[in-house]
């Protein structure tokens, strides 16, 4: 064997695993099915909550420093391939992640949910950012569930006319410089019953929210065509072009057919 051609970890005895991008339930998923095989993984999370679930692999927290960090990253750590698992928002991650496994010529794979598609009875408004869903939401107050990330809470400032409930697993702080918000500390899944409980309990008149895809969080969107509520519906952004499946399943399977998951 041409030792020129082993990758520097590998050729030094060290462990050569495979990284999975997460922030997601498919990530965790795939970190499960990899750790049942005996397979080498370890998990990335940007470190956002403070409190993150348990996971069945090694983690590790915080950014890499951009595309070039992340490169410096995966030649250190000697990882085989790379499994780009962020949450379909996730654009800034997943781009630099592209790059970086072209730059080293690393196995690559997105795994991306399917989006939610428009089903009839579906008050759907869609837009392409936040600041574009307080227009959206019009002048007239309106009572509104924001099921939004904390970092993208601040357009609504803009809009002090509505009467707002926000759910985060981590406290809003500072809480949102509008005279009426309420907060709940939730984190989900959440079921249809248990949401509309909930819209109904609040008298919620519109619901601002992400695409987010898969069953965790479609309970709201369910409750709101069951109770004729409007959705203002952030638009997924563009992600970078690259070979992805829409299950940790299909992940290991495509990673198996790469040959990444040989001689671990
Ligand atoms: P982003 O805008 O694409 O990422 C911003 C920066 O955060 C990245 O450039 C990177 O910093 C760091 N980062 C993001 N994901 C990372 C990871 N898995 N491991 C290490 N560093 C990471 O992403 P975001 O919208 O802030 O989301 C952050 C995390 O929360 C992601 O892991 C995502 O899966 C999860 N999440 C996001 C959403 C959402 O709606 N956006 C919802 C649920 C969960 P450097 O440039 O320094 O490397």
């Amino acid at each position: 064997m041409d030792s020129q051609r082993v990758p520097a970890a590998v050729s030094a005895g060290m462990s050569s695993p495979i990284l999975i991008l997460g922030g997601t339930t498919e990530a965790r998923e795939l970190a499960a099915l990899l750790a049942a095989r005996g397979i080498e993984a370890v998990l990335s999370l940007a470190g956002r909550t403070a409190n993150p679930v348990a996971m069945p692999v090694p983690v590790r927290l915080g950014g890499f420093g951009g595309a070039e960090g992340l490169v410096a990253h995966l030649r250190e750590a000697g990882i085989r391939a790379l499994v780009d698992a962020t949450h379909p928002y996730a654009a800034t991650m997943s781009r630099h992640a592209a790059e970086a496994a072209a730059m080293l010529g690393l196995p690559f794979l997105a795994l991306r949910r399917g989006a939610w598609i428009r089903l009839p009875g579906d008050d759907w408004t869609e837009v392409t950012d936040a600041r574009r869903a307080v227009t959206a939401l019009g002048p007239s107050p309106r009572r509104v569930f924001l099921a939004l990330g904390r970092q993208e809470l601040a357009p609504f400032v803009a809009a002090p006319q509505h009467d707002y409930l926000i759910r985060s697993v981590d406290p809003v702080e500072p809480p949102l410089a509008v005279p009426r918000a309420r907060y709940i500390l939730a984190r989900g899944p959440f079921g249809e019953t248990a949401e509309r409980a909930m819209l109904e309990e609040h008298r919620i008149e519109a619901i601002v929210c992400k695409n987010s895809g898969g069953g965790a969080t479609y309970g709201k969107i369910a409750a709101a065509r069951a109770l004729g509520l409007r959705v203002v519906m952030l638009r997924r952004p563009e992600l970078p072009e690259a070979p992805h499946v829409a299950t940790a399943e299909g992940a290991l399977a495509w990673l198996d057919h790469a040959g990444a998951l040989r001689g671990v």
